[in-house]
């Protein structure tokens, strides 16, 4: 059994490895939401592109509006008129202004725009009522992006505000990671599969759960699902399974169940059996302790994560190891935890990584508070709905005391890792 940090070392140091054997690929960018940009991205353009009006009004010179006042307005002669995409192609000259709409490019020769609201328009003229200044209501040029501006880093995960972003400077080809492909596996003899014509359970019968789980986590990720299967605890048909995921090309093949110390147990055997390297078995960490991770190097490099079968020890696995494997091999941000204040007395395993569903809020005063959710057994699913962060209590705390500052990794709407 090794510690949760020395886990955690392993897998960062085989994910640089098998990083080398991914390719990136060029996606269109009605393509690319959610995929991991493989490069840095930089502004090749000017944003705004031109000097444009934030308002509809009047382009003017804030020179003319010197002195103006309700008792004595200024008078400009309305010349010309440019709207969003037809510009005036004259030069303001004083006592001049030109009508203009929010968007438009603001002429030659003038330097503000008056709202429309704020002006007197009578017989091709307004009357200016109060002194502007230069550069009121005008969005210059390159005040958002200049050319070289970094619009998204090597090793993001694009979001559709990173596509917008991306759209308005005109990308529509990017480079990135090559789906990881990943295959399923759920084994148990007890597990009724998930689908519409499934009976009722047998009495010992167990539905599966943590199959669709996972199905649905890999579809928010870089990732194509390859195969996705259940299997029996049969020797046979175990080996025929993971064989048959190695030889589909899997990047990463993921178990669940059968990988602790009982009689049917037989994850571990046959990993060895298929010449898979065992990285590490039993980590030192509650839930999930028995997970294992290997290595294939048959044709190609494969991850193999045994992840246990107790749907809460699945998802630490799935979180913890196969998110946070994920992250590596595209280079994303390492995942990084905030310190919350625990609201309450609790008491962990000695030893152990405990690992806590919770909820995190913002006191007040700005502080992050954290309470741990009822029923952590491995089995239960309720405090799925409420809890938004993991709290992660290091090995030697037995009890750890209300008012301490613990380490919680926060999740966001979906769920996902929000740093
Ligand atoms: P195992 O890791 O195979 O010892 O399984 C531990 C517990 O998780 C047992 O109670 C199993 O019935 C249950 N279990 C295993 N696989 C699944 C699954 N796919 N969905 C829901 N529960 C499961
Ligand atoms: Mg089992």
């Amino acid at each position: 059994m090794i510690s949760f940090e020395k886990a955690q070392e392993k897998l960062h140091s085989l994910a640089l490895t098998h990083k080398k054997s991914l390719h990136q690929h060029e996606v269109n960018l009605d393509q690319a939401c959610s995929q991991v940009s493989s490069k840095n991205i930089y502004a090749e353009e000017y944003h705004p592109a031109f000097n444009n009006s934030s308002m509809d009004g009047f382009a003017i010179k804030a020179q003319d509006s010197v002195g103006a006042s309700l008792a004595e307005p200024s008078s400009l002669t309305i010349v010309g008129e440019s709207s969003a995409g037809k510009p005036w192609d004259h030069t303001l000259q004083p006592n001049q202004a030109c009508r203009i709409m929010t968007g438009a490019k603001v002429p030659k020769g003038s330097d503000a725009v008056i709202k429309v609201e704020d002006v007197e328009e009578v017989d091709g003229k307004i009357q200016l009522r109060q002194s502007t200044l230069p550069n009121t209501n005008i969005r210059s040029k390159g005040e958002d992006l200049k050319p070289g501006d970094l619009l998204v880093a090597k090793g993001t995960r694009l979001t559709a505000e990173d596509i917008m972003l991306l759209a308005s400077q005109g990308k529509n080809r990017l480079k990135v990671s090559q789906a990881i492909r990943v295959a399923i596996i759920s084994t148990g003899q007890e597990i009724l599969e998930h689908d519409a014509n499934a009976p009722q359970p047998a009495l010992g019968e167990i539905r599966n759960s943590t199959g669709p789980f996972l199905r649905s986590k890999l579809m928010h990720l870089p990732c194509e699902i390859v195969s996705q299967v259940s299997c029996s605890d049969h020797p046979e048909e175990l080996f025929s399974q993971i064989s048959k995921a190695l030889d589909l090309g899997s990047d990463i093949i993921i178990s669940t169940g059968g990988v602790s110390a009982g009689k049917y147990d037989l994850i571990p055997g046959m990993v060895s059996d298929l010449r898979g390297t065992i990285l590490f078995h039993k980590v030192s960490m509650k839930p999930g302790k028995p997970i294992l991770v290997a290595n294939f190097s048959k044709k190609k490099p494969c991850t193999f994560f045994g992840l246990p079968g107790n749907p809460i020890s699945t998802l630490v696995g799935f979180n913890f190891f196969v998110e946070t494997y994920l992250r590596h091999l595209t280079e994303q941000a390492r995942l990084k935890p905030v310190k919350a204040f625990l609201n309450q007395e609790i008491s962990t395993p000695r030893g152990l990584t405990t690992l806590l569903r919770s909820r995190v809020e913002v006191s007040d005063d700005a502080l992050l508070t954290a309470e741990v959710c009822q029923g952590q057994g491995s089995h239960m699913m309720t405090s799925l709905k409420a809890y938004n962060a993991w709290l992660k209590i290091d090995k030697g705390h037995d009890v750890v005391k209300k008012g301490s500052f613990v380490d919680a990794y926060l999740l966001g709407q979906d769920h996902s890792f929000l740093f």
